[in-house]
Formats: structure tokens, C-alpha cells, sequence
């Protein structure tokens, strides 16, 4: 039994792995946790991370992308199935969910590959891996560029009621590109890549839903255009989810002038319009959940030069900090979009929510946490991050999972 207690909006009591009241309470023999001045939230989910494991356990691991999680006040995590050996098969989803037992920090939550081995050619066993465990299908990492196929998946996933995560790019447009195209990748003299080539595939992959009932999730939107594309689908009553992640809702392709390789990653860094119209989007529900991408490279990968380094940059232990430094989105919003929402598109029914019967994974943030990014104290094996240095303030200072205080 632990009791959190003086916290907004109130006391928290815990039995066994479940909420079971909220408000003023007062239990013998509970262990205590003082939450004087502090803002008790359901725990925080995240429904795009890449933990890299099994085959890429150099970038990261299942238990340090855990402990990555809980360090951000993370209490759950989708992890993508393009780890080092595609997570495919029904034994892929196991193992992952093997291991995260092992690690006994967050909640991991497997998403299975679409397509057998990634390869976009063949529809992977989407009903086995439902079966095991797996809360959704993505190829993220690349797009799904056969539309039959997609067509396919959306099907299947009407039946499972377990969404496609898409993510949107349409790879003939993006061939080398290294960052958003426009004036600046013109002057650097780097090849670029467009909002429509995000647009194009997002505006693709809602009519499919339309055509098949299907559920659709598109994952990091970056482009204003997919802002619209969401906003009408929904009024159009399609069954769309979408995210977008810390760094584009405050970071601009005006970063890439120093060649840097700590703001590459994938859909690209955009412009000031974009940045405002995907906060615009967060801010009214168009865009419902934020999510971090997180995507752990080497140091020595990350190392090379901008056009030879790979995509992706860690997120778990800096998000809670940078959306909390977006002002034109209300705090609620915020918190919203990073509990009920995410398993409102996960469909973890018991999670997501500060309620009585509610699974007891809770997040006490300090909101007046002055603090600076420095990512040789991350928890998770990659270091490259786009917020180096930035002073922030509000953080995750307790992190209660299943019942149990985990940091
Ligand atoms: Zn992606
Ligand atoms: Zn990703």
C-alpha cells in the first residue's frame, strides 16, 4: 500500500498494483510518499520509442531504453519493430515482452512489423503477433509504399481493432535528403526533402482508412499540410490518430547551420510555419498524442558527418521538460496528450487515467524543476539529442509502475 500524499490534485492511495482512491486520504501502515507542491498525473506513455533490441543492444536495450523511460516519468512505452532483428513474428513480441519483464521498469508495449522482415512486400502475421501481445503494427523507420499492401494492413487491423502506425514519407521524393527542403537547405547546399513527400503519404494512408474502416495512426507529423490533412479527415469522421514529437513542436530547420548531426532525424526539423501549425494542432485535439521518437544511435554513428550520419535522436528524458515550455499549449492539453490520449490509441483501457480501479502507474512532476539538459547523465545509451544545454523547467521527479516507486 503506498499513499501519495499532499499532492494536487489530491492524495493518491495505492493497493496492489491499482488506484483505489483519490482525495483526501488517510491510511495506516501505507508507505508514504510526500508530494507536497508536486502535480500527481497519470503516468506518462509513450507510443513511439525505439528500444533497438534484439540485434542493435550497442544503441540501446530494453532495459536502459526502461530505465530512459521511468528517468522521464515515463511509466509506458510502444517500442517500434525495427530493431536490429525486425520484431515480425509472434516469438519476436514475446521476447520483447520477456525482457521488459526482466528490466521490471516501465511497461514495454511491442509493436509488430507490418510487412514480413520490413520489407514492405509481404503482410507479416499480424493476427499471431496480436495474439502474443503486440498493441499495434508500424514499419516505421520507413515508409509503407505499396498501397495495396497498406490497403491490406488497415484491413486487418479493422478486424484486430489495433491501429497501423504510419510513417508518412513518400521515399521517391526523399532520396538523400538530409534535411527539410527549402531556403536554408539551399543555402547549405543540402538535399532536402519536402512537406509533400509527408503530405502525400498522409493524405494516401487516410483515404485507405476511409475505404477500409481501418485504424489509422500517423506518427510524427512535421508538415502544416498533414496538420490540415488530420484536421479534415477527422471532420470527415475517419478513423485517424496522429502525433508529434517534442522536437518539432519547437525546433526549426534554422538549426542545421551549423552541420550538426544532433538535429537530424526523420521527417526533418521544418520551418517556423510548420513548428506553428503542428502546436496549433496539439493545442485543439487535431493532433492528439506527443511522442518522442526516441531513436538511440552510437556515439560513433552519430558522429559522422550530417549526410552519412543516421536519422534519429533520443527524446525520453528531455520530453516532459521541452513540451512544458510550450506556452500556447495549456498544461492539461499537455498532460493529455501524453496519458489518455496515447492509450485512448493503444487501447490500454486501465491506463492513462488518475481514477479509482485505474492501473497504478503515476507520475509526480516538480513543475518549478529548474534544470539543464546534459546528456552524459541520460539513463539510455544514446547521447545525441537536439535540446544539449537547454534550460528548462518542470520534471519528473517520481515515478510510481504497477503499484511500485521505480525512481
Ligand atoms: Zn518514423
Ligand atoms: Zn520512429
Amino acid at each position: 500500500m503506498i499513499l501519495i500524499k499532499g499532492g494536487k490534485p489530491g492524495d493518491v492511495l495505492v493497493e496492489g498494483g491499482t488506484i483505489s482512491k483519490i482525495g483526501k486520504v488517510a491510511a495506516r501502515g501505507a508507505e508514504t510518499l510526500d508530494a507536497k507542491g508536486l502535480l500527481v498525473v497519470p503516468g506518462l506513455i509513450d507510443l513511439h520509442v525505439h528500444l533497438r533490441e534484439p540485434g542493435r543492444e550497442d544503441k540501446e536495450t530494453i532495459a536502459s531504453g526502461a530505465a530512459a523511460a521511468v528517468a522521464g516519468g515515463f511509466t509506458s512505452v510502444a517500442t517500434m519493430a525495427n530493431s536490429g532483428i525486425p520484431c515480425d513474428s509472434a516469438v519476436g513480441v514475446t521476447y520483447v515482452l520477456a525482457r521488459a519483464r526482466e528490466a521490471n521498469l516501465a511497461n514495454v508495449f511491442p509493436v509488430g512489423a507490418v510487412s514480413k522482415g520490413l520489407k514492405g512486400e509481404e503482410l507479416a502475421e499480424m493476427g499471431k503477433m496480436a495474439d502474443a501481445g503486440a498493441v499495434a503494427f508500424s514499419d516505421d523507420g520507413q515508409p509503407i509504399m505499396n498501397a495495396e499492401l497498406m490497403r491490406r494492413a488497415l484491413e486487418y487491423s479493422r478486424m484486430l481493432e489495433k491501429p497501423i502506425i504510419s510513417h508518412c514519407e513518400d521515399a521517391t521524393l526523399t532520396r538523400g535528403a538530409v534535411m527539410n527542403e527549402g531556403p536554408i537547405s539551399a543555402q547549405l547546399g543540402l538535399r532536402g526533402w519536402p512537406n509533400a513527400a509527408e503530405a502525400a503519404m498522409a493524405a494516401r494512408d487516410v483515404y485507405l482508412a476511409a475505404l477500409t474502416g481501418g485504424r489509422l495512426h500517423l506518427q510524427h507529423v512535421s508538415a502544416r499540410e498533414t496538420v490540415d490533412i488530420v484536421r479534415r479527415a477527422k471532420k470527415m469522421g475517419i478513423r485517424v490518430t496522429a502525433e508529434a514529437t517534442p522536437h518539432h513542436l519547437t525546433l526549426t530547420d534554422e538549426c542545421l547551420r551549423g552541420y550538426e548531426s544532433r538535429y537530424k532525424m526523420c521527417p526533418p526539423l521544418r520551418t517556423r510555419a510548420d513548428v506553428d501549425a503542428v502546436v496549433e494542432g496539439v493545442a485543439d485535439g487535431t493532433i492528439d498524442a506527443i511522442a518522442t521518437d526516441h531513436a538511440p544511435h552510437t556515439v560513433e554513428e552519430k558522429e559522422q558527418e550530417l549526410a552519412a550520419c543516421p536519422n534519429g535522436v533520443v527524446g525520453l528524458e528531455t520530453a516532459l521538460g521541452v513540451v512544458l515550455s510550450i506556452k500556447e499549449i495549456p498544461f492539461e492539453r499537455i498532460i493529455d496528450a501524453l496519458t489518455a490520449a496515447p492509450a485512448r490509441i493503444l487501447g490500454l483501457k486501465s491506463k492513462g487515467r488518475l481514477e479509482a480501479g485505474a492501473d497504478a502507474d503515476i507520475t509526480l512532476i516538480d513543475p518549478r524543476a529548474a534544470w539543464t539538459v546534459d546528456s552524459s547523465a541520460f539513463r539510455s545509451r544514446g547521447r545525441s539529442t537536439p535540446f544539449e544545454g537547454m534550460k528548462l523547467v518542470g520534471r519528473a521527479v517520481r515515478v510510481v509502475v504497477g503499484g511500485r516507486v521505480c525512481s
